[in-house]
């Protein structure tokens, strides 16, 4: 079984007709299943996890809170009725202040699985943290750290892209060892999926995470899986032999399949 567990549906209408579609395509890919995902900056309902970066005033334009986690559900159970191969999923944006919400939340609603990804850094897009400290290894070991506390707060059945911050010249997880080693722990500790994310190989030439951190996890045991991030239906699987190929270099026998929960 292969499913491509980051599949975004923020930017389709939410209809039966439109998963078929993608379940279509899917399949035409040599993607047996999808795990279809939404950030929590669309939903309505989630912005207590924005509380203090909507403080500040600003105009933050991609928090939306618009559209309606009901009838997102709605839409996918009745796809799963239907027989479409697609688990329920979420793209929460964590942060430590938001743990305690999340915790009653999520519970609220028959999910399958949950990605838990680091957007921000103390309320700062990654950019806005580099410009603040001047310094990639300070911006590095905050990111990481909120990394640890994701796979620690036991919220997740997956870390999204969890060295996504190297677009932005911070180096990986390798270079933090000591972070490294605690995050691998907490994952394993609390049955916390890695993510395989293939999005940048579409404007930068490199796979999320790299080489070492995947040896490194494998080693450690942490089950991976594949996620492309795909925004756009024609990404859904985007460069799954690539993907293949990296963790079969670094050790991992194949993509691990997590079944649904609901
Ligand atoms: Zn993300
Ligand atoms: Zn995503």
């Amino acid at each position: 079984m292969f499913e491509d567990y980051h599949v975004h549906l923020d930017k389709v209408d939410w209809s039966i007709g439109t998963i078929k579609e993608m379940c279509k395509i899917a399949k035409s890919r040599g993607v047996d299943r999808l795990g279809l995902v939404v950030h929590t900056r669309a939903l309505e309902g989630f912005e207590p996890l924005y509380h203090d970066i909507i403080a500040d005033g600003k105009n933050h334009s991609k928090f939306k809170f618009g559209r309606s986690m009901d009838q997102y559900i709605d839409t996918l159970v009745k796809a799963k009725a239907e027989g479409c191969p697609v688990d329920i999923g979420l793209e929460v944006c964590y942060s430590p202040e938001g743990e305690s919400f999340l915790k009653k939340k999520l519970k609220e609603y028959p999910l399958d699985f949950v990605i838990g990804s680091i957007h921000l850094i103390e309320g700062m897009h990654y950019k806005t943290a580099i410009e603040k400290y001047n310094d990639t290894d300070i911006v590095g070991k905050l990111y990481y750290n909120l990394v640890l506390n994701a796979a620690k707060s036991g919220l997740f059945d997956i870390i999204g892209h969890i060295e996504v911050v190297r677009r932005e010249g911070i180096l990986g997880l390798d270079h933090f060892p000591d972070i490294l080693k605690n995050i691998a722990d907490s994952m394993k500790e609390n049955d916390c999926a890695l993510e395989m994310n293939t999005k940048w190989l579409v404007k930068r030439d490199y796979l999320v995470p790299d080489c070492d951190t995947l040896k490194y996890m494998e080693s450690k045991g942490v089950k991976l899986i594949f996620g492309s991030d795909a925004h756009h239906m024609d990404r859904i699987g985007f460069e799954k032999d690539s993907a293949f190929k990296a963790i079969q270099n670094a050790g991992y026998n194949g993509f691990a399949y997590l079944g649904p929960k609901t």
